[in-house]
């Protein structure tokens, strides 16, 4: 099976070659993917064109969605498993992009019983076995490194879904600890909801106190397009996600600013 499955994806890589400008440019345009090693690149690159390939792709409510958007797409929903592999991505198929935030009815009972129902604008959604749907201003807003990214919020949620309900726990690797992953995230989470409730200022999105598979997502997020500042705020949950993930964006970070020292005034 495997050896199918890499015979079938050096075929497709084979066939569907990206172009060296079209890589290029998506390169440049996302400071997130800045001083990535070059077999980390070539892995990522590798698994956007599967991605493409593999994906489909449906544009609604009249959304043009040219190539280069949809490179844009694939390589900010790969780099989160450029370390992990493809098969992190199984299961689903369909990518759903809106030009941009679309509404959502959302309906709840009260603690009387009583059914509330309202619309709400969203930017992203992850249904497990089911499509992403990913609004395009908001892929285009993100990836600048400021620690807003929907596509790896949605990933984040997806790769969450592999083992069950989003609840911030998703299947760890061989080597990690269940137990240390809780402890670092109810930590967290709890602390980060009590700075909240005091009024206490936080460059993280107050959405991460949603709900812990929101926290999950959201210091995915800043994870990837800030790692300082949650080395800084939660240095074990930096920990978890960097092995979870498999990857180091800090220090990406810092081999980018020691290869581009700032002029000297
Ligand atoms: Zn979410």
């Amino acid at each position: 099976m495997w050896l199918f499955r890499r015979f079938r994806r050096n075929k497709i890589l084979r066939e569907n070659p990206l172009a060296d400008t079209a890589w290029r440019e998506v390169l440049a345009d996302h400071p997130i993917l800045a001083g990535l090693a070059e077999e980390e690149e070539g892995r990522l690159r590798e698994l956007a064109v599967l991605f493409l390939h593999e994906k489909i792709y449906e544009p609604v409510q009249g959304l043009g969605l040219t190539e280069p958007m949809r490179l844009v797409i694939a390589v900010q929903c790969c780099l989160p498993v450029m370390n992990l592999g493809q098969d992190w991505l199984d299961g689903w198929r369909t990518v759903i992009a809106y030009p941009g935030a679309f509404v959502r009815k959302r309906e709840q009972f009260d603690s009387s019983g009583v059914m509330h129902e309202w619309e709400e604008a969203v930017s992203g959604e992850a249904w497990k076995l089911g499509p992403l749907i990913l609004s395009w201003a908001d892929v285009e807003a993100s990836g600048w490194g400021d620690g807003y990214n929907v596509a790896i919020h949605e990933i984040a949620h997806k790769l969450d879904l592999l083992n069950g309900e989003v609840d911030g726990f998703p299947p760890l690797h061989r080597g990690m600890s269940a137990k240390a992953w809780n402890q670092a995230f109810s930590a967290a989470f709890d602390d980060f909801n009590r700075r909240l409730d005091a009024g206490a200022a936080t460059e993280i999105d107050p959405y991460a106190a949603e709900a812990p598979g929101e926290f999950f997502a959201v210091l995915s997020e800043y994870f990837f397009e800030l790692p300082g500042l949650v080395f800084a705020e939660y240095p074990e949950v930096y920990r978890q996600l960097a092995a979870f993930y498999r990857q180091d964006p800090l220090a990406r970070m810092e081999r980018v600013r020691v290869a581009n020292p700032p002029a000297e005034g």
